[in-house]
C-alpha cells in the first residue's frame, strides 16, 4: 500500500528525426541528475534507459509484512541468487549452465528478495567474464537508486588531494572548494538527514532532522569521543522534513521498510532518481524519454570526429535506431559506461571513443568490505523493545586511520557502517541454539542488546585493475560483454586485518562484550561502489576526462558517473556522483550556449 498519490506523468515521445541539445544515456543517480540539471538550464534532453519503467510502488510493497506474502517474501523457486561461496569458487559467467530459469546477483538473496527481482538484472541475459566479481546491476528507470542503501557522504580534500597527502596515485583535478556548492545544491534539492560533526575528513551536509541513536549507539559514541573518533547517526539520503518543491516524494515516516529489505521506499522519502530528478525534469516540458533503449555505441560525425548521437537497440524487439544530439552524456554506471566507450570504435577513435590515452576501463577501484565485529550490551537485556529498524539507517563511524598519523601497514582508510537494537528478526535469534519457551524468552530478552558494524575501505586505483571487451562472449542483444581483470592487493588485505581488530577494540573500549569478530573479506564487487574506469585529470595522456567530466578527445562527449572518479576514497559515492554531475552539467550548458561544443 503506497501512502502517496503519484501525479500522472505525461511523457513526450522520443523524436528520432530531431537533433536534441543533449542525449543522456542511463537514468540512475548520474543520468537522473544530468536530466534534471540540463533541463533546468533550458536544454532539450532525450533520456535513453535500457531497462523498463516499472510501477515501483507495487514492486516494492514497502508495507507488506512477510506473513502477507505467499513465500514469506522469498523469490519464486525457479530463481537463484548467487552466493558468497559461488563467487569465491567459480569464475564468471556465473549463470552459465545454471538449472534455474533466472539467476541474480547476491543482493537478490537478502530478506524479502521477491521485491527487487524485477529491478536487478538476470545474469543469464547479462553475462560477463574474467576474474571473479560480484557485479550488482539494476536495469530499470532509476537504476540502482531504487534499492540503494541511502548512506550519503561527502568526500574531502583528504580524498581529492590524497596523492599530496601520501604520495600514492593521482590527485583529482578539483578540490573540495570546487564541489562544495554543488554538494549543497544536492542536499537542498534531494534532502539528507544527519548531524553536523565539523570533521575535516567528512564534511557536513545541510542536514534535515537526523535519525536518533539508540542506547547502545550512544554508548559507543560517548566512548569514541574520548579518543577523538566519532560515531554519527547514519547520513541518510532521505528527506525527513519533506521537500516543498517536490510533489512526488513524502517525508520519512520511519517505517523501516528500507532497512528490512534490500532497500527501496514506496513513498520515496529515500531518494530515488525517478521521483527525485526525472519526474521533476519531465515537468519542465523539456525532457523526452525512451525506456527499453539499450545504447550500443556513440556514433561519430565522420568529418569532425565529434559525437553525432548514439546507436541503440529496442531492448524488447532488438530493432536498431539512432538518436542524434549536439552533446552526448554517458551515465550508464561506471562499468557500463566504460563498455559503451570501448564499443564505440570508429576510424577516428580506433581504441574506442575518448580512449586515446588507453585509460578507459583502467584504474578501476571500489570499496573492500566485510571485516567487523558484533557486541552484546548486557545492561540492555530484558529492556522494553524499541522500533530500531524503523529508521532509514543506524550509524556511521567515519575514517580515523591515516589522517594525522601514518599506519605502518597500509595507506588510506575505512569507515564502519553499523546498526543495533531491535529488528524485525531480533538480535541473535537465527544463530541462537534452543527451542520452546526458554528460547523465546532468550530471544525476547536479548532482542535489543546487540550492536554490529562492518568496514568499507578504499581500494587503491591501479592501472592493472581493469575491464576490457570479451572477444567472444556476447549478451542477449549480441553486444560484446565486459571481461574483468581485477583483484584486491596487499594494501586492501592489510587494511582488512586492521578493520577487524579496530572494530573489536572500539567495542571493548566502550565496555561492550565482543561476541564475534568477523575477519572474512567479502569478494571483489560486494560493495556495489565501482568507480574509476574513465578517470578525470589534467593530463590527456593519463586521464580520459577533464575536471568537468568532458572527454579530452571529443569535446561534445561527457561521462558523468562514478567512472570519472580518480580514487575511491572510503565514503559511499552516490552523493559525490550527483554533485559532480550537476557541476559538469552547468559547465556543459554554459559551453553549449557559447557555441564551444
Ligand atoms: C543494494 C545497494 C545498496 C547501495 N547502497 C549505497 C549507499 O548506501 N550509498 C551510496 O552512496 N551508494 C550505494 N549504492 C550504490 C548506488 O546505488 C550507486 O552509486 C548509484 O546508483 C550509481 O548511479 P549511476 O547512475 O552511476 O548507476 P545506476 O544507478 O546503476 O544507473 C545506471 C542506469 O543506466 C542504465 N544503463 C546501463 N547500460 C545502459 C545502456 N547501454 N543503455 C542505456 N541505459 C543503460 C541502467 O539500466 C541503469 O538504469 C548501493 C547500491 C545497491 C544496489
Ligand atoms: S524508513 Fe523512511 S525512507 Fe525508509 S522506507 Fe520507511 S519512510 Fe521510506
Amino acid at each position: 500500500m503506497a501512502h502517496l498519490h503519484r501525479p500522472e506523468q505525461k511523457q513526450p515521445e522520443a523524436d528520432l528525426t530531431r537533433v536534441y541539445d543533449a542525449i543522456v544515456v542511463g537514468s540512475g543517480a548520474a543520468g537522473g541528475m544530468a536530466a534534471h540539471a540540463l533541463t533546468a538550464r533550458g536544454l532539450q534532453v532525450l533520456l535513453l534507459e535500457a531497462g523498463k519503467k516499472l510501477d515501483i510502488e507495487s514492486e516494492l510493497k514497502s508495507m507488506e509484512w512477510p506473513y502477507d506474502h505467499t513465500r514469506r517474501g522469498l523469490m519464486p523457486p525457479d530463481r537463484h541468487a548467487i552466493s558468497f561461496n559461488e563467487y569465491t569458487i567459480r569464475q564468471p559467467p556465473y549463470a552459465k549452465d545454471s538449472p534455474y530459469a533466472k539467476v541474480h546477483s547476491y543482493v537478490q538473496g537478502w530478506g524479502g528478495s521477491d521485491y527487487s527481482k524485477n529491478i536487478v538484472v538476470d545474469e543469464k541475459e547479462h553475462p560477463y567474464t574474467g576474474t571473479g566479481y560480484a557485479w550488482v546491476r539494476a536495469r530499470c528507470l532509476g537504476g540502482k537508486t531504487n534499492i540503494w542503501g541511502r548512506l550519503a557522504l561527502r568526500l574531502s580534500d583528504y580524498d581529492f588531494k590524497a596523492k599530496t597527502h601520501d604520495g600514492y596515485g593521482e590527485d583529482w583535478p578539483i578540490s573540495y572548494a570546487d564541489l562544495a556548492p554543488y554538494y549543497d545544491k544536492v542536499d537542498l534539492y534531494l534532502g539528507i538527514a544527519g548531524v553536523k560533526e565539523n570533521l575535516p575528513h567528512l564534511p557536513d551536509s545541510i542536514f534535515q532532522r537526523p535519525t536518533r541513536l539508540n542506547p547502545a549507539e550512544v554508548k559507543v559514541r560517548n566512548s569514541l569521543l574520548r579518543s577523538g573518533r566519532v560515531l554519527t547517526p547514519y547520513r541518510a539520503g532521505v528527506t525527513t522534513d519533506g521537500l516543498k518543491h517536490n510533489k512526488y516524494r513524502s517525508r520519512c515516516f520511519g517505517r523501516g521498510a528500507c532497512s528490512r529489505r534490500s532497500g527501496g521506499c514506496d513513498i520515496h522519502a529515500a531518494f530515488d532518481s525517478p521521483t527525485g530528478l526525472i519526474y521533476p525534469a519531465n515537468d519542465t516540458g523539456r525532457l523526452s524519454m525512451r525506456t527499453n533503449a539499450t545504447v550500443r555505441e556513440v556514433t561519430v560525425d565522420p568529418d569532425t570526429g565529434k559525437a553525432r548521437g548514439v546507436a541503440f537497440l529496442d531492448s524488447e524487439t532488438g530493432q536498431s535506431y539512432e538518436a542524434r544530439a549536439k552533446v552526448v552524456v554517458i551515465a550508464a554506471s561506471t562499468l557500463e559506461s566504460a563498455r559503451i566507450l570501448l564499443l564505440s570504435k570508429s576510424r577516428q577513435h580506433p581504441n574506442g571513443i575518448g580512449n586515446s590515452s588507453g585509460h578507459v576501463g583502467h584504474n578501476f577501484c571500489e570499496h573492500v568490505m566485510g571485516p567487523g565485529a558484533r557486541g552484546f550490551v548486557k545492561e540492555l537485556v530484558g529492556k522494553p523493545r524499541t522500533l530500531d529498524d524503523g529508521r532509514p539507517g543506524s550509524f556511521y563511524i567515519p575514517r580515523f586511520r591515516n589522517l594525522k598519523d601514518r599506519h605502518p601497514k597500509f595507506i588510506r582508510g575505512y569507515g564502519f557502517e553499523g546498526g543495533s537494537g531491535t529488528g524485525m528478526v531480533p538480535g541473535d535469534s537465527v544463530e541462537s541454539p534452543g527451542f520452546g519457551a526458554s528460547y523465546k524468552k532468550k530471544v525476547r530478552d536479548e532482542a535489543g542488546a546487540y550492536i554490529d558494524m562492518g568496514g568499507f575501505g578504499e581500494v587503491l586505483a591501479r592501472y592493472e585493475n581493469h575491464v576490457d571487451l570479451d572477444p567472444a562472449v556476447k549478451d542477449r542483444w549480441g553486444i560484446p560483454v565486459l571481461r574483468f581483470h581485477y583483484k584486491f592487493g596487499d594494501n586492501e588485505k592489510a587494511m582488512c586485518e586492521d578493520m577487524a581488530e579496530s572494530a573489536k577494540e572500539l567495542l571493548e573500549e566502550a565496555g561492550i562484550e565482543v561476541v564475534h569478530v568477523n575477519k572474512r573479506v567479502l569478494t571483489e564487487g560486494w560493495s556495489i561502489h565501482e568507480l574509476g574506469t574513465a578517470r578525470m585529470g589534467n593530463d590527456p595522456r593519463t586521464s580520459v576526462l577533464n575536471q568537468h567530466q568532458q572527454s579530452h578527445d571529443v569535446k561534445n562527449l561527457f561521462v558523468v558517473d562514478g567512472s570519472s572518479h580518480v580514487s575511491a576514497s572510503c565514503q559511499n559515492p552516490t552523493w559525490t556522483i550527483m554533485a559532480l554531475c550537476w557541476r559538469s552539467s552547468d559547465y556543459l550548458a554554459d559551453e553549449l550556449g557559447r557555441g564551444n561544443l
